[in-house]
């Protein structure tokens, strides 16, 4: 039987480890002492709550399925349904129902909401009539949606939604790696708005605010139940630090290990890393993929869990949580309730109130040099302000996520090309992750899955 090595078991890795069961004999090396990267779950007020990833993208199956076909089908939940909410000029303001990805298909809903000024959404309303030209080449979300709908639009509806994905700006995210449908559209010469009140109608593109699903206890378990059920030997601390060409085909992995160096050969080796992590291992094999994931930027963030007493908090807030424009100079950019939000979590907990709050876009690390204590201050201040005043948390904790999101930025998709030529030409080696085709739990699935349909193809 073939023998596969997957570096990194996060949820692209264990997706490849799993779709070679039966097929390969795989082991998975994972640095930490625990399988499933920005997919964990941690505990506060002694209860589990998720630290990274919250939801599964369903409007695209690949996650589902995956946690369905590890047996974590009835523990799939939808959140409370809720509006999406953008805090700004002191209110929580919803957005109008209808958009996608903040791009109002219908302007006048705005009116009176306060998201935007009357001239700002003229100037939205105003798209329909523009002359398109057909996109010919990739630019920034800004540059295209600034364009076609004005720049207060794109600050103050799209660029809080992109913020809560990529923890990215609206100038610097690519339009086709990141808004690929409206790239799609923009492709074609035809007004937006139009063209997305036609695609709604026949049934698509649905808002992802309601089309995702989370897991009973934390989507956290998800990847822990994908390590279980891959049959694949799974080494936890266990860091790979180089890469080698064996003479007669074939790869070994030299790791680093609590008990000292480990060496392990295969006929192949998937790389489930983030793009510095493979840019480190390639280096010697291939200058150009390493030069290309070396140059993906990514952005780090800080997320701020609290538990409030649902008996002491003179006030606890509805809805499942909000979105924060840049523009407005928040340092939050996002707050999650996700007692509200996740009905698993207020059954367990009812006499608890969990919330989130994310801090940290590219560009923005000097707020993350800031100590743990002071982000919560920060947070529970902001809060206080937007939602209004819910006391002291009966706990804090601080999950930090260095370089935890790649960014996409103009041309992304081409790089990837490159990326992906480059690494073709290394015969036994495959790479997946969030810094390809999208950093969603469920594309991450996608690429974990071809990587291993290209190691089993190259045999
Ligand atoms: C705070 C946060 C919230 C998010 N929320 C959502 C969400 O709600 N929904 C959604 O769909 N997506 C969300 N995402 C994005 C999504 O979680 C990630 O893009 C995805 O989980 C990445 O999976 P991965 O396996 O590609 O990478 P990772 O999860 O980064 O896994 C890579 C693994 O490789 C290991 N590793 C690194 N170097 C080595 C080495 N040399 N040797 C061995 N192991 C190594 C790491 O320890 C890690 O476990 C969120 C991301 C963050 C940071």
């Amino acid at each position: 039987m073939r023998s596969v090595i997957v570096v990194g078991g996060g949820i692209s890795g264990l997706a490849a480890a799993w779709q070679l069961r039966g097929r390969a004999d795989v082991t998975v090396l994972e640095g930490q002492a625990r399988v499933g990267g920005k997919l964990r779950t941690g505990t506060i007020a002694g209860i589990t709550v998720d630290e990274g990833a919250e939801s599964l993208m369903a409007l695209r199956p690949e996650a589902v399925e995956l946690a369905a076909a590890v047996g974590l089908g009835n523990a799939l939940r939808d959140p409370a349904q809720s509006p999406t909410t953008i805090w700004t000029d002191g209110a929580l303001r919803p957005l109008p129902a209808g958009h996608v990805m903040g791009i109002p298909t219908d302007p006048a809903a705005l009116i009176g909401t306060g998201l935007l000024s009357p001239e700002g959404v003229r100037r939205a309303a105003s798209e329909e009539t523009l002359p398109a030209a057909p996109l010919t080449e990739d630019c920034s979300v800004s540059a295209y949606l600034g364009a076609r709908l004005g720049q207060e639009a794109v600050d103050r509806l799209v660029e809080p939604l992109l913020g809560g994905v990529y923890a990215g700006r609206a100038d610097r995210l690519s339009l086709r790696a990141a808004m690929p449908r409206i790239a799609a559209l923009a492709e074609q010469g035809a007004p937006l708005l139009p063209a997305l009140r036609r695609m709604r109608a026949a049934g698509a593109p649905r808002s992802a605010a309601v089309a995702v699903q989370g897991v009973a206890g934390g989507t956290g378990r998800f990847p822990q139940a994908v390590a279980r059920a891959c049959g694949a030997r799974i080494l936890t601390g266990t860091t790979a630090r180089s890469l080698h060409r064996l003479p007669g085909g074939g790869w070994r992995v030299q790791a680093m290990t609590s008990d000292g160096p480990l060496t392990m050969d295969a006929d192949a080796v998937i790389l489930a890393l983030p793009a510095f992590a493979a840019a480190e291992l390639l280096r010697p094999h291939s200058p150009l993929a390493e030069e290309e994931l070396a140059a993906i930027p990514h952005a780090s963030t800080a997320v701020v869990t609290m538990a409030f007493s649902r008996a002491r908090s003179h006030f606890l807030p509805q809805g499942n949580g909000f979105l924060v424009p840049a523009v407005d100079g928040h340092t939050i950019k996002a707050a999650s309730f996700l007692s509200n939000k996740w009905a698993w979590l207020h059954d367990s907990a009812p006499s608890v109130f969990v919330l989130r709050a994310s801090i940290g876009r590219i560009g923005e690390d000097e707020l993350l040099d800031r100590p743990d204590r002071h982000l919560v201050r920060t947070a529970i201040a902001e809060l206080h302000h937007a939602v209004g005043p819910m006391g002291e948390p009966l706990a804090a904790r601080v999950t930090r996520w260095d370089r935890g999101l790649p960014q996409y930025g103009v041309g992304h998709r081409e790089r990837v090309t490159r990326i992906r030529e480059a690494v073709g030409k290394l015969p036994g080696i495959a790479v997946c992750g969030a810094a390809y085709e999208g950093v969603g739990v469920a594309a991450c699935v996608a690429t974990g899955r071809n990587a291993a349909k290209e190691v089993l193809a190259d045999d």
